[in-house]
């Protein structure tokens, strides 16, 4: 399994292109696009093309050549195999018939965006794309709502739109969002707002709605806060616009009768920095 770039030639690994030169075969998502990759680096490995509509039956075939003794890398059209890409039925097949699948890691659009990111949320979850069909992906949303750790979206330029929107409308639009577009190419993007902002962001300019994306979503207020209920934290954000933090803590907590402390609390994850 060998990673190869995500839009920048040269970051692949020595232990990637060894591989690469040394199998007998390589098995690749689209042959054409990884020709050029290939004869960048002067490798002339044959290629098959596995996807994802022929993965059992191209992976049997290949089964049966790792069981005569040939050697088979699979790459896919950027970064890791198997990371929303084919891969994970060869690998499958692989285990089971006690061939030794091995890892060769390089890029990954997720892990390169979250580095460069600098959310301090502790944890993530990988999502990668949303269903395509509005009310599916509204679903998906919703059962994603709670959860505490940042939430990691992979998104194609002709969705980029509808998704953030809907991103936008189901989780709460006071938690931000990381755009991280055409990572290691020329346009390179990497660019922060509020949820409730981030639609505008995109429509203020239609080159920002173009090339490849990863969304990364703060996570969702830890519990505590949870428990300040829709229309308190409203009010809340309300406040927090027009008085300082504790002003606005000790009115929402009048009008409510909800506890300061855990109005206190969601204030600085609304606000992080206001006195
Ligand atoms: N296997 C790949 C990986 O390891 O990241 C992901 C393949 S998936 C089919 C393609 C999606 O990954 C794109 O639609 C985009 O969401 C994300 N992606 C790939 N390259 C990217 C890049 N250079 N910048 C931002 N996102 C990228």
């Amino acid at each position: 399994m060998v990673a190869t770039p995500i839009g920048n030639l040269r970051d692949i690994t020595l232990r990637a292109l060894d591989t690469l030169k040394s199998v007998d075969v390589i098995a690749a998502e689209d042959t054409r696009h990884s020709a050029r990759l290939l004869a960048h680096y002067d490798i002339r490995t044959p290629l098959v093309a596995l996807h994802e509509h022929n993965e059992q039956h191209i992976g049997r075939k290949l089964i049966k050549a790792l069981q005569s003794g040939q050697s088979v890398a699979l790459i896919s059209d950027a970064g890791t195999p198997a990371i929303s890409d084919p891969g994970a039925i060869l690998v499958s097949l692989a285990r089971e018939a006690g061939i030794r699948v091995v890892p060769v890691p390089g890029a990954n659009a997720a892990i390169a965006a979250l580095s460069a990111a600098g959310l301090r949320t502790p944890g993530f979850l990988f999502v990668g794309f949303l269903p395509a069909k509005g009310t599916q992906r509204r679903q998906v949303l919703t059962m994603l709502r709670e959860i505490p750790a940042t939430l990691v979206f992979y998104e194609a330029p002709h969705r980029i739109l509808e998704s953030v929107a809907d991103i936008a409308a189901v989780l709460s639009g006071t938690r931000s969002i990381t755009f991280a577009r055409e990572l290691t190419k020329t346009f390179e993007t990497i660019h922060t707002c509020r949820l409730d902002q981030a639609v505008h962001w995109l429509d203020a300019d239609p080159v920002r709605q173009r090339g490849e994306f990863v969304l990364l979503v703060d996570g969702a207020p830890p519990t505590e806060q949870q428990g300040v209920p829709g229309d308190v934290r409203r009010t809340l954000e309300i406040l927090l616009d027009e008085l300082p933090l504790k002003q606005a803590v000790k009115l929402a907590a009048a009008i409510s009768g909800v506890k300061k402390n855990a109005l206190y609390d969601l204030a600085l994850t609304l606000n992080p920095g206001k006195k």
